[in-house]
């Protein structure tokens, strides 16, 4: 188990209605204080046992409830130093094996909203894995729909890419375990859902079948179809979910 899951474990905290941020934050020693700030999302001043976290009091919930937890990830990985985190340190969703402090302090938060040991009984017990159950799932761990699907790609065994886009193109992507091995495509195909959902603000789609052409960029790949599911979130970005229907476009194209 991971730090910030060893921690809910010695607190009894074992539904995620529990994972009460500030609470927590008081047993590790540190008072989380919601105020108006300028240039910086969230910041840490630590001395000795004792720490003040600052977090951007405009921001969503979800995003409040993330960067308090990242700041709390600083207090334990990093004590006795203090942080100002702007808001590109704050859950960027790239390479969580970075030793980056910033990166260090979001993987410990993403552990203490969406532990593995509570979401495991609820992925396994979803009808279907679609951003439908996962925007549910969000919901039950007051966290982003992003930060949620992230966490489900990463522990299912269904052969599935998370991706998200912007105008400009792929912005970052994590396939499962099971679809490890591919990368999508850099641009955005105007075909694709994601392209579509784009220019649709607050928008869901039912998932649907496309040419793998439109995701990947390899020889002969457009004899498969994927299915796709496309969102888009509230920064503007269109995420997608892309389901590899095929055990053959693995085994050709994962390497
Ligand atoms: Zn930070």
């Amino acid at each position: 188990m991971r730090p910030a899951e060893k921690f809910l474990v010695e607190l009894g905290i074992s539904v995620p209605d529990d994972i009460d941020i500030d609470a927590i934050a008081y047993c590790a020693g540190a008072e989380v204080d919601y105020r108006k700030l300028v240039g910086c999302e969230a910041q840490i001043i630590g001395r000795k046992d004792k720490a003040i976290i600052y977090v951007q009091k405009n921001a969503r919930q979800t995003r409040r409830r993330f960067s308090a937890a990242h700041e709390l990830g600083h207090w334990h990985h990093h004590r006795g130093q203090s942080f100002v985190c702007r808001p590109e340190d704050i859950g960027r969703p790239i390479d969580q094996t970075s030793k980056n402090v910033e990166r260090i302090a979001d993987a410990y938060a993403a552990d203490l909203i969406l532990p593995r040991f509570m979401i495991t009984p609820k992925l396994e017990a979803l009808d279907e894995f679609s951003f439908h159950e996962l925007i549910d799932l969000a919901g039950t761990f007051s966290a982003s729909v992003t930060a949620t699907a992230i966490r489900a790609v990463r522990m299912t065994r269904e052969p599935v890419i998370l991706v998200a886009h912007n105008l400009f193109g792929k912005r970052w992507q994590w396939p499962s375990v099971t679809a490890m091995g591919l990368s999508v495509r850099s641009d955005v195909d105007p075909r694709s859902t994601a392209f579509r959902m784009l220019s649709a603000e607050g928008k869901l789609v039912p998932p649907r079948k496309e040419p793998a052409s439109y995701w990947f960029e390899r020889r002969h790949i457009e004899q498969f179809d994927i299915r796709a599911q496309s969102m888009t979130t509230v920064e503007g970005e269109s995420l997608t979910l892309l389901r590899i229907m095929d055990q053959e476009l693995i085994d050709i194209y994962a390497h």
